[in-house]
């Protein structure tokens, strides 16, 4: 090594000052800088900052790299970049090649310019729920990700589709004995899995404040073990983990593909459960589907407890509405409008949350209360991604038989009140369940203009007030079009 750095180093020994900074070591700081564009902060500060520029061999550049594992990262994710950019900068068909070395960023050169990584391990971005900190130093506790204190067992909802996943979490939340290990859950985002796993962390820390509760996502087990190894600090690590009561992990399939790192977490989850202390993994889907994850681990993942969550339900959805009205102290939303985002807002619970966040958001900053048109206008795009379901052509198949009346006369320019009350219900309920303009939806029923479908929503509208058969009729094919 001493003698490799020999010739720069002995350049960048007086090389303090950027502007005295070799060609060398100029081209490595503009690249770096477009690094940093093209792969963002996060991954920059991660992975790429930690890289020295060492020295030119012929056309090949060495770039030190501090751990193996790095090493073979950088390689397969970043390396051809970085050719690529080098090349640029030169103009010349150079060749990169990765050095294991701790060395080189923390001594003079390149690190003159830009601070040592030591400086500042924590290059993710912070997040809201407090996940990205990482203080420097990180004490033994901080391993542990904060709780959101949102997430209990109170503010659950609790149906159809979560409820064995939920009385799971309950179970092994409230018990100081293992009861299975590990328990598994598993379903689509945004379905409450770490709501479940914060409540769980919750629960037990409220009850029991002397057992020890490790909960963090798989990205961050993966980051946490790569800085160890970046600073020699894996004992610390690994102590963390064998001395918990109860670990959980969540988004296990984050570490899909990630040989190192499922080494380390296999050896973490093996020496937990052989001491008989409580394993809580969640994943986006069951063990046996998990793809990039070793056998051995996904079969191990599957001995406790799997316990799924399903997408939820409408009457979930509607739940779910009334306990976040409530937790807010709003009661002026109309029954319809909350029946509406619960209809249209079916994707995942995260969703739902954020399509009401906005709905009330916009009541309060244009002071008017909220209604269903202004849902509506406010949530159009989401209603849009949301909508898949109910098709216009739908509709007017489903009005014209119900009416008794021909589909082919439904969309003709036939006047006959027979035909055109079905008619002007079918446009009422376009307009209602999908998310078409009314431009969109005259053009589909043959044509006619956009004033004519207002029209036609209006005179529903209002006889929905004064003719309860009509409503009922009404009332009859939303019910059929939306199951
Ligand atoms: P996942 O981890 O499955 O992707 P989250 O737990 O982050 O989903 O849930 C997304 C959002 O939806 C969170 O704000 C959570 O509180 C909320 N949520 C999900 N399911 C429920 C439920 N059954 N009751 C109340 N809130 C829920
Ligand atoms: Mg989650």
């Amino acid at each position: 090594m001493a003698s490799e750095t020999h010739r720069l180093g002995g350049i960048q020994k007086d090389a303090v000052n950027p502007s005295m900074m070799t060609p060398l070591q100029d081209a490595w700081q503009r690249i770096r800088a477009k690094l940093r564009t093209e792969f963002g902060d996060a991954t920059f500060d991660s992975w790429l900052k930690p890289l020295g520029v060492l020295r030119a061999e012929g056309s090949k550049v060495l770039i030190t790299v501090p751990t193996r594992f790095m090493c073979d990262w950088v390689k397969t994710h970043y390396l051809g970049r970085i050719i690529d950019y080098w090349r640029q900068e030169t103009g010349a068909a150079i060749d990169v090649e990765l050095v294991v070395s701790v060395q080189a960023p923390t001594t003079p050169g390149p690190a003159a310019v830009a601070p040592p990584p030591a400086a500042r391990p924590n290059g993710r971005p912070a997040r809201a729920d407090g996940q990205g900190e990482d203080p420097e130093g990180a004490a033994a506790d901080t391993y542990s990700a904060p709780l959101d204190p949102r997430f209990t067992f109170d503010s659950f909802v609790v149906g159809k589709s979560n409820e064995l996943a939920h009385a799971a979490a309950r179970r092994v939340a409230s018990s100081a004995k293992v009861q299975f290990n590990p328990l598994f859950l598993y379903g689509g985002v945004g379905l409450g899995k770490t709501h479940l796993m914060h409540a769980i962390a919750a629960e037990i820390r409220a009850r029991d404040p002397e057992r020890k509760v490790l909960y963090m996502s798989a990205e961050k087990f993966m980051y946490q073990f790569i800085r160890a190894l970046r600073y020699k600090d894996t004992m610390a690590f690994k102590e963390q983990f064998r001395s918990v009561d109860v670990l959980m992990i969540d988004d296990v399939q984050f570490i899909a593909n990630k040989d190192s790192t499922q080494e380390e977490f296999f050896h973490t989850f093996n020496a937990v459960i052989d001491q008989h202390r409580q394993v809580i993994i969640s994943g986006d889907r069951s063990p046996s589907d998990l793809e990039g994850i070793e056998d051995r681990i996904k079969s191990r993942l599957g001995w406790g407890l799997v316990a799924d969550v399903h997408p939820t339900d409408y009457e979930l959805r509607v739940g779910i509405l009334q306990s976040k009205l409530e937790a807010m102290g709003r009661d002026d939303m109309p029954n319809e409008v909350t029946e509406f985002l619960a209809r249209k807002i079916v994707s995942n619970v995260r969703e739902l949350e954020g399509a009401l966040n906005r709905v009330t958001a916009y009541s309060d900053l244009v002071g008017r209360p909220v209604t269903l048109e202004m849902t509506q206008e406010v949530l159009q795009d989401l209603i849009r991604s949301n909508d898949r379901r109910v098709s216009i052509a739908e509709i007017q198949r489903h009005v014209a038989e119900y009416f008794n009346v021909r589909l082919s006369d439904l969309l003709s320019a036939r006047r006959a009140r027979a035909v055109a009350r079905p008619r002007q219900v079918a446009m009422y309920l376009a307009k209602q369940l999908t998310s078409r303009s009314l431009p969109e939806i005259g053009r589909k029923f043959g044509g006619r203009d956009h004033t004519t479908v207002m029209h036609a929503v209006r005179r529903i509208e209002e006889l929905r007030e004064t003719d309860s058969s009509l409503d009922q009729d009404i009332e009859n094919l939303r019910r059929t079009l939306e199951t």
